[in-house]
């Protein structure tokens, strides 16, 4: 899909499995059930769906002789890296983790100039870091600019106890060496991809909005990791405040609804990206599926 001067596509990074109790907190089983099935041990399915966002080539007649090289090459960005395929033989059967090798991912991971991180739990930022086969830790992305919010960064550091399980930190210690860039709150981060930030789920998530008003594309991440959350109520259990969440995803829901945002659910297996609308009875509900 064009949008402004960006081409944008989702990219499958991996499926895999969690509590289907544990993603709906609240909600009781007879309820969420009916939209998601659960298997013997009560996991549902997930996905890990990362964005791929391409800046239009600049024609060469428009580029400045001034710029240098580097200015002119188009931005090639990753919107979060999955869970990577570090998983010792008890993760992955814990979580059911199939991990897609990046070179089957269909984007030019060599290229890339930046990658967006809406926080750093292993379910996005795991693959960020390979492990080699010496078993030393390695950046898979070493050239690109990492975006994310210095709230989480400082977070994912120091995570409060409930939390350690998610900020592994086999991901998080190898990123100080990458070219970090902390941002500090809600902002423009490149021309037309702007960054909101919800502190709900976990301190400092930074959810990301690609063009300008009508249209644009939203990735809330863990806001609204799949289409069953759009129900206002259905908060993960991993959540660190609910009635938080609760009131981020309204304003989030209410924003969708009125610019006919592209929503995408970053953890859904089946529903890449769809627009919002508010049923008769003024819940917020799946309006049309988008292709992305
Ligand atoms: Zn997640």
């Amino acid at each position: 899909m064009r949008i402004g001067g960006y081409r944008v596509q989702t990219v499958l990074t991996s499926t895999f499995r969690l509590d289907g109790g544990a993603m709906f907190g609240s909600v009781p089983r007879v309820l969420w059930e009916k939209e998601r099935a659960a298997d013997e041990k009560n996991r549902i399915e997930l996905a890990t769906r990362s964005l791929y966002i391409e800046e239009a080539e600049r024609p060469a007649s428009n580029r400045p002789a001034s710029l240098p090289p580097a200015a002119a090459r188009p931005r090639r960005i990753l919107v979060d890296a999955g869970n990577g395929d570090k998983f010792d033989a008890k993760g992955v059967e814990m979580f059911r983790v199939e991990a897609r090798p990046i070179a089957s991912w269909g984007v030019p991971v060599e290229e890339l100039t930046d990658v967006f991180l809406t926080h750093l739990h292993f379910d996005h930022a795991g693959g960020m870091v390979r492990r080699d086969p010496g078993g030393a830790l390695a950046l898979n992305f070493p050239h690109a600019a990492v975006h994310l919010q210095k709230a989480n960064w400082e977070n994912a550091r120091a995570p409060w106890d409930r939390e350690k399980a998610s900020y592994m930190k086999e991901n998080i210690e190898p990123l100080a060496a990458a070219k970090l860039n902390l941002l500090d709150g809600e902002r423009e981060i490149l021309p037309g991809i702007r960054a909101g930030v919800a502190n709900g789920h976990t301190r400092g998530l930074q959810w990301l909005l690609v063009g300008e008003g009508r249209g644009s594309i939203a990735y809330p991440a863990d806001l609204i990791p799949t289409a069953s959350h759009l129900h206002l109520p259905w908060i993960m259990g991993y959540d660190r405040c609910a009635e938080t969440t609760f009131e981020e995803k309204r304003a989030f829901l209410r924003r969708a609804v009125e610019e006919r945002w592209v929503v995408v659910f970053e953890h859904d297996p089946r529903i890449a990206a769809a627009t919002v609308k508010v049923d008769d009875r003024g819940r917020f509900v799946l309006d049309e599926v988008v292709d992305l």
